[in-house]
């Protein structure tokens, strides 16, 4: 039962092709084995014929062994792709009727199987071996077709004819199952290719998130930042830049740990991220160390002011569970970036507006007087 439960959730789950085709193949040949083995039965044409599929269908369950059980998929490949050329097929091309049957419609089938399912030499030397056992098959078929009165008895018990009417039933039940087998492999491999699209676009997506992102805050990086300050349209009046850095940081590193340290970072990352809209062209990013910087748009300085402040005062209300006492908070330096005329003039003028507010007592933003 484990057998089939993991045969099921592999067809399910199996996001690589070649799993997903070789249980839709293990599947395909329990089915032919089963159908062969009721159909000698009943129709009571040779022992050998049962024996044959039996043992062709022992020798599935064995493939499965060695895939499911004990999760040897490559070797269960291999085995699957001989078992299936080299036993099952040639079993039943002389229990179903042979060259008259739909038998050569399997054989194909066989020999396509093999290339999905296994890679480089094995898939070259397997195509080989197939090709051979299926002429085999037909010149062994021919032999005792042609010698029929000489070996009597024997030619009937090793290749039962069909008569006219099953001929015909036997080679549309064969196409019929046969197209329905390429329809299914086909639709597993564009089903395959086209997950495998969507999942490579997905990890590009992420990739290129990831690497515009700091990876201890998640805010943008200083790459993404200066990316960000080049495509600012320069005719835009509305952007505000604010450079901002933790007061006494060392001394809350030096009291709490580093590891505190950073969770202090990852809090006041998350409250910008929170306050800064980035759908309307606004972005917060690591400049360095304890260092960020904002930008926001505003329709003048005391809106862009008020909007830095209110970072600021959530920062500063902050209750911190190593000690109920520590405030922390952060000074900062903010400028109208068109009153500039490049971003790096603008990042200076914020600096030494930054370095005002920590010499005027810290914990306040700095602007120019006469900034707008
Ligand atoms: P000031 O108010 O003048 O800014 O004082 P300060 O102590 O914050 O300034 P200083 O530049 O002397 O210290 C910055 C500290 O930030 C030193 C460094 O150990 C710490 N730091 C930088 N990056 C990280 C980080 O990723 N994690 C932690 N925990 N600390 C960091
Ligand atoms: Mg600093
Ligand atoms: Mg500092």
């Amino acid at each position: 039962m484990k057998l089939f439960k993991n045969l099921q959730t592999s067809i399910k789950e199996n996001k690589t092709l070649e799993d997903r085709f070789f249980a839709v193949v293990v599947l395909v040949g329990l089915v032919i084995v089963t159908v062969s083995e009721i159909v000698t039965y009943l129709e009571d044409i040779t022992y050998i014929a049962n024996l044959g599929t039996a043992i062709g269908g022992v020798m599935l369950l064995l493939v499965m062994y060695e895939a499911y059980v004990r999760k040897k998929m490559e070797r269960a490949r291999i085995m699957l792709c001989y078992t299936f050329n080299c036993f099952v097929i040639p079993i039943t091309f002389f229990t179903c009727g042979g060259i008259d049957s739909g038998m050569p419609l399997y054989m194909l089938a066989g020999i396509f199987t093999v290339i999905p399912i296994l890679k480089g030499m094995h898939r070259f030397i397997c195509m080989l071996v197939s090709f051979f056992v299926d002429l085999l098959c037909l010149a062994a078929a021919y032999y005792l077709t042609v010698n029929a009165d000489a070996l009597g008895d024997l030619k009937q018990k090793l290749l039962p004819g069909l008569s006219l009417g099953s001929r015909y039933v036997d080679v549309a039940c064969s196409i019929i199952l046969i197209g329905l087998y390429v329809m299914i492999t086909t639709a597993l491999v564009m089903d395959a290719y086209q997950r495998e699209r969507a999942s490579r676009e997905e990890l590009l997506v992420k990739l290129d998130d990831l690497s515009k992102r700091d990876e201890l805050t998640g805010l943008y990086n200083r790459r993404e930042l200066f990316r960000f300050l080049e495509d600012m349209p320069a005719e835009d009046d509305s952007y505000y830049l604010c450079m901002t850095d933790i007061d006494h940081f060392k001394n809350v590193n030096d009291t709490y740990g580093h590891v505190f340290g950073d969770l202090v970072l990852r809090t006041l990352a998350a409250i910008m991220a929170e306050e800064v809209r980035n759908e309307e062209g606004e972005l917060a990013a690591r400049y360095g160390g304890e260092e960020f910087l904002i930008v926001v748009r505003a329709a003048g300085m005391s809106e862009a002011l008020q909007r830095i402040d209110s970072i600021r005062r959530r920062f500063t209300g902050m209750k911190w569970e190593a000690d109920d006492a520590l405030i922390t908070s952060f000074s900062g330096g903010i400028v109208h970036c068109s009153e500039y005329r490049s971003y790096s003039d603008a990042i200076s003028s914020a600096d030494k507006l930054l370095y005002t507010a920590k010499e005027s007592g810290r914990n306040r933003i700095e602007h120019c007087a006469q900034a707008k």
